[in-house]
């Protein structure tokens, strides 16, 4: 029987969180007395620098139920680092390892089909949601617009998805292989490979407490999304430079037939083609010397360069030549 591990990140989260584990612990009795996790399957609970009495209860859970593991972070290091200790740690010990938020805004009944759809030999299952309706206008299309420019900027990311899914022991092992800094899970997770499927639900308003999530975090993570995954926005600069500078043609056109027929005043034409002519040609050295800082940037990353998944050889365990 395969052993699952519920991640969940938690930051200021005491008053969400007895309400959380209860429920999560329910459903972890539910799978197993249905016969789909192991007995010894359990929660990780990763408190993220918290300030308030979210350790406390961690700690008073893990006591009274060995079902209940708690991780405790020095300091606040923010939502996607945190998640990522307990999915390394996490997959450690367990066979597939599902990461939810701790104010259960993420439908925990559909933990089960995903449970289902790893005992049909999906690596990955991702929970997407397919109603907003629950969250503020603001959250709606802030987010929305969200994965739009993602999708323009050529980041691979499942719509609606955020950090609720299921990943299989290699999936994690082969995360854990992306030693970035600037870390966005939900651009990484695409490029581990397997099979991957996803479920669908509504998703809820917080249980209790407030968001931790305050516009200006939202963006440096909306930042972060773009700059770790595309080097788009370099190519536009020499995009625009190349058109500038063919603009500039046209302005070379125009301005000499101005000046033919003399309806010019003395040094415009030289000086109107200067500014078109090296405003182009500047955009188009930054755009050069950015394409390498963008493989720079690549390269730094050491970012695994495939996942294998089968390998066949011979038997006596060669590759035929
Ligand atoms: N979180 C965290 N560290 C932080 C901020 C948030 O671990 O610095 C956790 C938080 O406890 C929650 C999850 O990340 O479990 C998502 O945060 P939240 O629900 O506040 O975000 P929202 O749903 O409003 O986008
Ligand atoms: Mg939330």
């Amino acid at each position: 029987m395969d052993r699952l591990a519920i991640v969940v990140p938690c930051y200021n989260e005491e008053e969400a969180l007895s309400f959380s584990i209860t429920e999560l612990k329910r459903i972890l009795k539910e799978l197993h007395g249905k016969g789909k996790i192991s007995p010894d399957s359990f929660l990780l609970l990763v408190d993220d620098g918290s300030k308030d009495r979210t350790w406390e209860i961690i700690a008073a859970s893990n006591k009274e139920d060995k079902q209940v593991f708690g991780l405790k972070l020095a300091g606040n290091v923010g939502h996607q680092y945190a998640l990522t200790a307990g999915l390394m740690e996490a997959g450690k010990l367990a066979d597939m390892i599902i990461s939810i938020d701790a104010d259960l805004q993420d439908d925990t009944a559909v933990i089960e089909l995903m449970i289902d759809m790893y005992h049909e030999g999906k690596d990955i299952v991702y929970g997407v949601r397919n109603d907003r309706k629950k969250d503020s206008f603001f959250k709606r299309t802030t987010a929305q617009g969200f994965y739009k420019v993602m999708d323009v900027m050529g980041v691979k990311t499942v719509y609606n998805h955020a950090d609720f899914r299921l990943m299989s022991k290699r999936a994690v092992e082969h995360f854990s292989k992306f030693g970035e800094s600037n870390l966005f899970i939900r651009g990484i997770v695409p490029l581990i490979g397997y099979e991957t499927d996803c479920v669908y639900y509504e998703r809820k308003e917080r249980v209790a407490g407030e968001s931790k999530y305050p516009l200006k975090k939202m963006l440096a993570l909306a930042w972060n999304g773009i700059t770790s995954f595309s080097v788009k926005p370099i190519s536009f600069i020499l995009g625009m430079g190349l058109f500038i500078i063919f603009l500039c043609v046209l302005a070379a056109v125009y301005a000499f037939a101005s000046y033919l027929m003399g309806r010019t005043v003395a040094g415009w034409t030289s000086l109107i083609l200067s500014i078109w002519f090296l405003g182009g040609l500047q955009l188009i050295s930054i755009g050069l010397i950015g394409q390498y800082i963008g493989k720079i940037y690549t390269e730094v990353k050491h970012r695994p360069r495939y996942n294998i998944e089968v390998l066949l050889t011979d038997e006596e365990g060669k590759i035929a030549d």
